[in-house]
């Protein structure tokens, strides 16, 4: 039944990390009639500007009492480094993301931004500096230039343009007859999965969120776009601690390093090369995938 919640709650968190401010996520808590399951400390103090360093010691963590995701989970990133989550469906990997934004308290152990326990700043302060990026499903109906916006209220014009250079979405911007101005549809088809995925990389970028939490999108693509993507990506992650849900296999190989998920707990980390050389788990996972591909 709570899963249902999932997709709000994370709406509720990208409003929240790309518009600024919680009003949004109290808006849709009060639709939804619950209390948030967290809230500033009485003493809550605002976190300083975030260099990206994150630390689980011994976390424990579970939805509900009596059940456990993950137990005395430890790792260590630096300021700059791409992780890669893979791992079974229902393992945790999303559960590790909502727990660096703070939608849930972990049931023992802490979380350490900069050696802060996320519990002691404020909300807002956390969620301005830790951004979620959901890749393409957020495209609202209005002009391109008001998408890309979203990440920085008060952007202008040439920062917009500047921001999409960086991420090798302008290319296709400028190319459609009304540039900038062009009017996309929320579920409409003037957008292709990739480019929709380019606009949420330059409105992240305007964002300028030092932690990022991605969950890549399954949509297929042409191997064309995924070079694109790649490099846009790459651009975007530059000065950036990120986690990535991954499920592009190039997202995964150029990732610094992989976690993979299960049991409760990290069963395998280290980069590409590094875990292929293991022949365990990922090398199994790695394999099947891309032979799934190549019968694409
Ligand atoms: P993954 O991202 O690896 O597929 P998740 O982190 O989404 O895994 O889920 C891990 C486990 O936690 C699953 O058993 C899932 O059903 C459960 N779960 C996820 N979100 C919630 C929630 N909001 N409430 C209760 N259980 C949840």
């Amino acid at each position: 039944v709570n899963n249902f919640w999932n997709p709000i709650i994370n709406l509720g968190n990208f409003y929240n990390s790309l518009v600024s401010g919680s009003v949004y996520l109290e808006r849709i808590f009060e639709l939804m009639d619950i209390e948030p399951s967290v809230k500033d400390s009485e003493d809550a103090f605002e976190m300083p500007p975030v260099k990206g360093d994150v630390e689980f010691r011994d976390v424990t963590f579970g939805y509900k009492e009596g059940q456990t995701i993950f137990e005395e989970l430890n790792f260590h990133v630096k300021p700059g480094e791409t992780i890669a989550l893979v791992g079974p469906t229902g393992a945790g990997k999303s559960t590790i993301t909502n727990l660096i934004s703070r939608f849930y308290d972990v049931q023992k152990g802490s979380i350490l931004i900069d050696g802060i326990d996320i519990r002691d700043v404020t909300l807002d302060s956390l969620r301005n500096q830790v951004g979620v990026m959901l890749q393409d499903t957020f495209i609202f109906s209005g002009t391109i230039l008001e998408n890309i916006r979203y990440g920085k209220l008060d952007a202008t014009h040439e920062e917009i343009v500047e921001a999409a250079k960086i991420v090798r979405a302008d290319e296709f911007i400028s190319g459609m007859k009304h540039g900038y101005r062009t009017i996309v549809q929320e579920r409409g088809s003037t957008l292709s999965a990739g480019q929709r995925q380019l606009i949420s990389f330059a409105r992240t970028l305007l964002a300028d969120p030092k932690v990022l939490i991605l969950d890549e999108a399954t949509s297929s693509i042409d191997t064309q776009t995924e070079v694109l993507l790649q490099e846009g990506l790459d651009r975007l992650l530059e000065g950036r601690t990120a986690f990535i849900v991954a499920h592009r296999l190039s997202t995964i190989r150029n990732s610094d390093r992989i976690f993979y998920i299960g049991d409760k707990k990290i069963l395998e980390s280290g980069s590409h090369e590094e875990l292929m050389q293991q022949k365990g788990l990922y090398y199994q996972l790695y394999r099947t995938q891309s032979e799934l591909l190549k019968k694409v």
